[in-house]
């Protein structure tokens, strides 16, 4: 299985080996189309493989039925333990996985190492709740001991996006494991790797076979395969709103639930009694870090009229600073676009913008060269306050600055919008801090900071952001089946079982 692992890393290098997906414990090559994945840094091609077929989902299918009676039979500390031992193999090889990371979701080096990281404690946060999945007992009205306890749905499929993708499969699988379920994950097409790996080191960790299936290839194929012809119990789907909602018809049309997250235009508020100094830091990470390649990105700077240019200026100024570039190279801040069809999207929705009139304050950053890559310079859009930029996601690093008269106008342009996921207010004022927080409609709010989230606290979206929670104990209650059980304990039981009509 080393071995295995190694010539999978080594696809990044030398583009010799082709990419399995990994089921029933063992890697299986596809034999459908051809997945090509390029190199966002060169925009020349890096690597190919087979897409997923049939054979390798009905594998899945089969094995993830065994394996999740198998997992749920051990006692929930020996899970937990398992589970800790996934989080230490995860930082033993935090090197390889940082790397594959880097090279297939094209992030800088530093962000990749600080997400495999967040990704071992993922497994290690989750690993500490297997044995305190307890349950309840209900004081009911009549004769009967009432319990309530929680049991894994079954196998759940989860699909994932390419931003984030070790992440992703982190913040999905731990907790899905945790509550006892067996899982078939289907990353995105283009980066399936880090994913294959955390599968592989879940295997050595001790996870029955079959338990984390790893799926190679397209959503419109192997993802559909997955919903239609394995047994499913629940989709976790993360991706675009027009994905999602092509899921969830899917699901419904075989009858199963999900969780959608999804994406976000959020609204990343500026008072003028804020801090402006940590304002102007805080808008800059919101929007510029990861190439703006994130779901909580600060993509509408909404900024109080009086300091509006002073600060737009600031921003777009301090954003040419930025190292960007060759993402394996430890300096470098800020990547690529991930792919060319993203990189297609973001300069149409640039392009566009500036022909409706809006202008484009800082263009232009030393370090990046258009000839070469999927580069794109941090970007502030101004005077745009109507139009499809401000409204729709760009998923890159373009920010739509936006001014607001007072309280209520800010609040009424944040909750402008179909999205819900994430926002931001900078105020010293406690009060008004607290107001903007209660009535911006998100499903994460910061107060004068933003894009901290944490394993132990519930993620996911408003209206058009998706449904369901992940993270915390939510996605455990997310990931389970609730069951009432109903033990009659009277001496003489009540003839009509405790309904007042009498059934007699
Ligand atoms: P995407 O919707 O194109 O793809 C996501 C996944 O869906 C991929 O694995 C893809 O193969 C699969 N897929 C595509 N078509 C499918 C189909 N017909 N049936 C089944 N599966 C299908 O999204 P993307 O471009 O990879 O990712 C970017 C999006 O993800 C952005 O909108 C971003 O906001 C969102 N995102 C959301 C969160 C969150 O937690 N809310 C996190 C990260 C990214």
């Amino acid at each position: 299985m080393k071995a295995d692992y190694q010539r999978i890393i080594q696809s990044y290098w030398d583009n010799t080996t082709s990419i399995p997906s990994f089921v029933n414990g063992q890697f299986v090559y596809g034999t459908g189309e051809e997945v090509v994945i390029h190199d966002a840094h060169t925009g020349l091609e890096r690597l190919s493989y087979p897409d997923a077929d049939e054979a390798i989902i009905a594998t899945a299918d089969a094995a993830s039925a065994e394996a999740g009676k198998a997992w749920w039979s051990l006692t929930a500390q020996v899970r937990g333990q398992i589970m800790q031992r996934i989080g230490a193999k995860i930082r033993e090889n935090l090197e390889d996985l940082a790397l594959v990371e880097c090279y297939s979701a094209n992030k800088p080096i530093r962000d990749a190492k600080v997400e495999v990281l967040k990704v071992a404690e993922m497994f290690e946060y989750y690993a500490g709740w297997t044995d305190k999945l307890h349950g309840e007992v209900i004081p009911v009205p009549t004769s009967h001991l009432n319990y309530v306890k929680y049991e894994p749905l079954g196998t759940v499929l989860q699909i994932t996006p390419w931003n984030a993708p070790i992440f992703t499969c982190g913040w999905q699988l731990a907790p899905a494991i945790a509550a006892g379920n067996a899982v078939i994950l289907k990353p995105s097409e283009l980066t399936p790797v880090s994913s294959l790996l955390v599968a592989v080191l879940a295997d050595e960790a001790g996870v029955p076979k079959g338990l984390i299936n790893v799926i190679a290839g397209y959503g419109h194929t192997a993802g559909q395969m997955a919903i239609k012809q394995a047994k499913i119990r629940k989709i976790v789907f993360v991706g675009s709103p027009a994905t999602g909602k092509r899921i969830a018809v899917s699901a419904a049309e075989q009858g199963i639930p999900c969780v959608l997250e999804l994406g976000g235009k959020s609204a990343n508020i500026v008072f003028d009694d804020a801090d402006l100094e940590l304002a102007a830091k805080g808008a800059q990470a919101a929007i510029f870090s990861g190439a703006g390649q994130s779901c909580v990105s600060g993509s509408r700077l909404l900024v109080q009229e009086s300091i509006y240019d002073r600060f737009c200026e600031a921003v777009a100024q301090a954003s040419k600073q930025f190292i960007i570039g060759d993402p394996s190279d430890a300096q470098t801040q800020i990547g690529p676009i991930h792919n060319l069809k993203q990189y297609q999207h973001v300069n149409h929705m640039l392009t566009v913008a500036q022909q409706e009139g809006a202008v484009l304050l800082e263009n232009g950053h030393p370090g990046v060269d258009k000839s070469e890559g999927y580069y794109v310079a941090p970007s502030l859009l101004k005077g745009a306050n109507n139009m499809a930029c401000a409204q729709e996601e760009i998923f890159g690093p373009v920010v739509v600055a936006i001014p607001f008269k007072d309280e209520d106008d800010a609040i009424a342009i944040a909750n402008d919008s179909k999205f819900g996921l994430a926002g931001a207010v900078w105020t010293k004022d406690v009060g008004r801090a607290h107001r903007v927080a209660d009535q911006v409609k998100a499903g994460t709010f910061w107060i004068n900071s933003y894009k901290t989230i944490h394993v132990s606290s519930p993620f996911g979206g408003y209206g058009e952001s998706g449904y369901g929670r992940s993270s915390g104990l939510e996605a455990l209650r997310e990931y389970s089946e609730v069951k009432s059980v109903w033990v009659e304990t009277a001496r003489t039981p009540a003839a009509n079982f405790g309904y007042s009509a009498n059934l007699e």
